[in-house]
């Protein structure tokens, strides 16, 4: 049998084949955000029918937000038009069960049952992306909510009062501080006072600080610009207050974290986190590591909801 699982990101779409014991084939292309709403599906069914294989069902995570009862993706930011099937066309081509699923809540149930939630009953997965989210499992429960769309912690608000507006309108959301977009908004603030002229930031923006992107400022802070660390532990301690606020509200035994911002700097991301995290604990403290499946954490979760439907399970 061929279990077939997809991840929709804004940058690209990734398909898998694997089984119980994992992935074993996948390929990754750059995602068709301009031919309208039927390109997105078109192009995974011409990805699909690329493994040359008989699918028995085919699980999909996918950024947000999702209408679940359609089987669509919703209004999203990253794409110029609204609501993309998804569900629906794959059915109708491939003629088996599709089911679609917040990326984040997939990726927890993928660190469940192959990564390092194996047995733990209380796991919570955070992304640190191109934008923030989390995924969760409370008492051995999948966390889904009633659009699907729990626990949007990305957009918990850490400052009512922010300079900083959040991708979704809001003020002063953990998304406008922490996240690989809003991570130069956050810089811009912190570097205001700063005299900026004798380190390397300014040198490789050109002189135009509005060209400054969260990689520039992680590799600034291996080269240990003064003005990049300082934005680098301030990003962790908001990061830190962020953990601290999942930990108090889910109780988690573990939580990992991917995402491209934290797989591309694991030391800077996570190392932060540790330090910060205790002032702002009342539950006991969770284990937090990286996530050993990388960047396939999500196409994991698509794995285990197509092996789920093919047995008929959900
Ligand atoms: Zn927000």
């Amino acid at each position: 049998m061929s279990y077939v699982a997809v991840d929709i990101g804004a940058t690209n779409i990734r398909v898998a084949i694997g089984n119980e014991r994992g992935i074993k084939v996948k390929r990754s292309e750059a995602t068709d955000s301009l031919s309208g709403p039927e390109g997105v599906p078109r192009q995974i069914a011409k990805m699909i029918r690329g493994f040359n294989v008989e699918p028995a069902a085919i699980g999909v995570g996918s950024i947000g937000p999702l209408d679940t009862q359609k089987g669509s993706i919703g209004e999203t930011p990253n794409f110029a038009f609204k609501h993309i099937p998804i569900v629906s066309p794959l059915e109708g081509e491939f003629g088996v069960p599709v089911r679609i699923m917040n990326d984040c809540n997939a990726a927890v149930i993928g660190e469940y049952l192959y990564g390092a939630g194996r047995g733990i009953d209380n796991l919570f997965y955070v992304t640190l992306s191109t934008g923030l989210g989390g995924g969760a499992i409370v008492d051995g429960n999948p966390l889904n909510g009633k659009d699907g769309n729990a626990p949007e912690i990305g957009h918990l608000t850490l400052d009512p009062d922010s300079e900083l507006v959040c991708g979704c309108g809001c003020r002063g959301h953990w998304e406008a501080y922490c996240s690989g977009a809003n991570i130069p908004n956050y810089a811009r603030i912190l570097l205001r006072n700063r005299d900026l002229n004798e380190g390397l930031l300014l040198k490789r923006v050109g002189g135009d600080m509005g060209k400054l992107t969260s990689e520039m400022i992680f590799d600034a802070a291996k080269k240990r610009d003064r003005d990049a660390v300082f934005v680098v532990k301030e990003v962790g301690k908001t990061n830190a207050v962020g953990f601290a606020n999942i930990v108090n509200a889910f109780d988690p035994e573990l939580i990992t974290v991917g995402g491209s911002v934290a797989l591309n700097n694991p030391e800077m991301v996570i190392g932060p986190i540790k330090k910060g995290i205790d002032r702002h604990l009342v539950n006991r403290r969770p284990e937090i590591m990286m996530t050993p499946l990388g960047a396939d954490v999500v196409l994991y979760g698509g794995l285990a909801l197509a092996m789920k439907l093919a047995k008929g399970a959900i």
